[in-house]
């Protein structure tokens, strides 16, 4: 009814966005309780108040400046009255809905005007063109690809088919068509163990690296997956959605990707961050690139959207970024033929208004660290053309990624690698 269409206030201008703060769409009716409000009209045509003290109960609730307490005062006075008297409610009600109406409907275009918009999702980093790769021959033990490329299939597996909807950056809550196609891909490390990438170690290099393979095929976990010889083997098919970055974010100049797990593919490169030495030889770079090729061919991937499991990994439970920090530094963008997508803003910060702690700092390397003082720049310049503070402007994000994620099946948003 009109009633809640004059209430809907943004609930961050209200102090929502606390622990008990409903998720979704906030509005003084979430806020209230729309049983509240449910309560009191119904109460108000029944015809439950009034007996005569119209104008001290109007004028007292419209000297209540909270929108709020102006609602609980009024359910208050009227609930505590007896019911049944139908001339009272005639004569009552169009006071009471003013009463209701008039003052709350100001609030809202005093407190929330403008309605607060999303940030432009402008690209940031140079387009990369994609070079053309075709199949050559393509059989049950291995796929041949014109630039060189091999991909080992006797590993392959099935898992769930790949189906996400595309959201807009710019109006979230539209129904967007359902895709089946991937959208970019995501970079990992498997951070198992390592050990010197030397002849005498062979036979137990080619032990440590098929134990890997089998296990990441029993989890799921990528797509594909390049060992340190180079070899790339094929893991989950490519029609299939990977285990291999459940609670994530990433938005490109158009659209909105929350959980990659279905709409990016997972590339993992046998390799070990967590020391000095470099993480991966030039067998496997060699590898990356020519499966990138073939990947952004095939699919017409934007260069923007191939970037790395630390770009993306979120933690919706403390709202932090970086919950997976492999490839927080030290990837080769240039040499697997893209741009320096360190240099993006994180979009999980100025999409959706996530933090990010010391740790993740920690794991970063300077290009990451651009790219969050960019996202944060964008934080504050959307908040000062809005004409709300950054807090606020956050809780508003971070309402909207609640929003956008409440309705998502919950298959594989938890599962990552
Ligand atoms: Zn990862």
């Amino acid at each position: 009814m009109a009633v809640a269409k004059t209430i809907r206030i943004p609930n961050e201008l209200l102090g929502g966005g606390k622990a008990s703060a409903p998720p979704g769409d906030a509005t003084v009716v979430n806020r209230a309780g729309e049983g509240d409000i449910k309560e009191f009209t119904q109460a108000v045509f029944r015809g439950a108040p009034v007996l005569g003290n119209e104008s001290r109960i109007e004028r007292r609730a419209q000297a209540i400046p909270d929108p709020i307490e102006r609602l609980r005062y009024l359910r208050r006075v009227t609930s505590a009255r007896p019911e049944g008297r139908s001339r009272a409610h005639s004569r009552f009600t169009p006071l009471l809905l003013a009463c209701l109406v008039l003052p709350l409907s100001s609030d809202a275009l005093v407190r929330s005007a403008p309605a607060l918009l999303p940030p432009a999702a402008a690209n940031s980093v140079a387009a990369v063109e994609i070079s053309s790769v075709w199949p050559v021959e393509q059989n049950r033990d291995y796929d041949l690809y014109s630039n060189g490329l091999r991909i080992e299939n006797d590993l392959a597996v099935a898992n769930e088919p790949r189906a996400y909807r595309l959201i807009s950056s710019q109006s979230p809550l539209a129904d967007e068509p359902l895709r089946s196609q991937p959208a970019g891909i995501v970079f990992h490390t498997t951070e198992s163990d390592q050990l010197p990438f030397e002849e005498e170690q062979r036979p137990r290099l080619k032990r440590i690296g098929r134990e890997l393979l089998l296990y990441v095929r029993q989890k799921r976990a990528y797509h594909f997956l390049i060992d340190r010889f180079g070899r790339v083997h094929r893991i989950v098919v490519e029609s299939d959605a990977a285990n291999h970055a459940g609670h994530s974010l990433w938005a490109d100049s158009r659209w909105l990707y929350p959980g990659l797990n279905a709409s990016f593919l997972g590339v993992a490169f046998e390799a070990q961050t967590q020391t000095e030495l470099e993480p991966i030889n030039t067998a496997q770079i060699h590898a990356g690139r020519i499966l990138t090729e073939m990947l952004r061919s095939k699919y017409n991937l934007p260069a923007e959207n191939c970037v790395t499991h630390a770009q993306v990994s979120v933690n919706p439970a403390n709202m932090r970024i970086g919950w997976h920090t492999d490839w927080g530094s030290r990837f080769p963008f240039r040499e697997l033929g893209l741009p320096n997508n360190y240099e993006q803003p994180n979009p999980s910060v100025y999409q959706f208004g996530f933090d990010y702690d010391s740790t993740y700092l920690q794991s970063a390397g300077l290009d990451l660290r651009k790219g969050l003082e960019l996202a944060d720049e964008r934080v504050r310049t959307a908040a000062t053309a809005q004409r709300v503070t950054v807090a606020a402007y956050k809780r508003f994000l971070r309402q909207r990624y609640r929003g956008l994620t409440s309705g998502m099946p919950e298959f594989g948003r938890t599962e990552e690698n």
